[in-house]
């Protein structure tokens, strides 16, 4: 039988999460119902986020880029369009929680958010490049490690993952799945904000400057060249459409 879920891990070369739910769902027996697949191998394999640019940014790629990650990209995007349902995990170390990330302006009609027992679901349009952006049938899943204890966020995960695979192969809706839906729409950089960068909380309403937002991962990208205090993020009004993939 063909298997239709793909798990999709260190697409960041720094992130091990997805390397450490694939062995507890490997331990527990469940790998006959998935495939899996390392999209940034020489990043891993160096501990670095990227080689010659962020593979999430990278997508669809292109196979004679002079870029490894554009290379890498449109080799994985090859694998990853033959499974119907494509899940890519992700850690950030200043995360104070864990979320779906659809890289989309909008739900694709086909989502298969009710086999996701996970509640908050942000819709994050730009940059452009995930795999996601690319191809619908992928959803990103971020989770959160900061003052959290890593053994309990990668036991939160593998659990998810493995209810994930069973609702999937079993077509079985997650009971009781109200999700609540974000959109990313900008980002407060740090020559915006004088006030305290502690005082911000990942989805802890804030006023700044007369704007109402939401920050999303406070701190986490400072260390980029545009030194990013947080993503802003305001709730979606629309309901939720959650349907099964047919
Ligand atoms: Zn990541």
């Amino acid at each position: 039988m063909k298997k239709k879920i793909l798990l999709i891990a260190a697409t960041h070369g720094d992130e091990q999460i997805g390397l450490e739910v694939y062995r507890n769902l490997s331990a527990r027996g469940l790998e006959k119902y998935f495939d899996f697949l390392i999209a940034n191998p020489l990043a891993l394999a160096g501990g670095e986020r990227f080689i010659d640019c962020d593979l999430n940014r990278s997508y669809p790629g292109a196979i004679n880029s002079r870029f490894y990650e554009k290379r890498q990209a449109a080799s994985n995007l090859l694998i990853a369009k033959k499974y119907r349902y494509v899940i890519d995990l992700h850690e950030a170390s200043s995360g104070t929680d864990d979320f779906i990330i659809i890289p989309r302006k909008k739900l694709p009609a086909n989502n298969f958010l009710g086999y996701i027992n996970l509640k908050r679901v942000l819709l994050w349009p730009e940059p452009r490049g995930p795999l996601g952006d690319v191809l619908s049938r992928c959803v990103e899943l971020e989770f959160g490690l900061k003052n959290r204890d890593r053994r309990m966020i990668i036991k939160k995960a593998t659990k998810i993952v493995a209810d994930f695979i069973i609702n999937a192969v079993n077509d079985k809706l997650v009971t009781k799945n109200k999700k609540t839906i974000y959109y990313v729409y900008g980002e407060l950089l740090l020559g915006q904000y004088a006030g305290k960068i502690n005082l911000l909380r990942d989805f802890k309403k804030a006023k700044i400057a007369g704007e109402t937002f939401y920050p999303l991962l406070v701190g986490q990208y400072l260390n980029l060249k545009n030194k990013i205090v947080c993503y802003k993020i305001r709730k979606e009004k629309s309901p939720l459409v959650v349907s099964s993939v047919s």
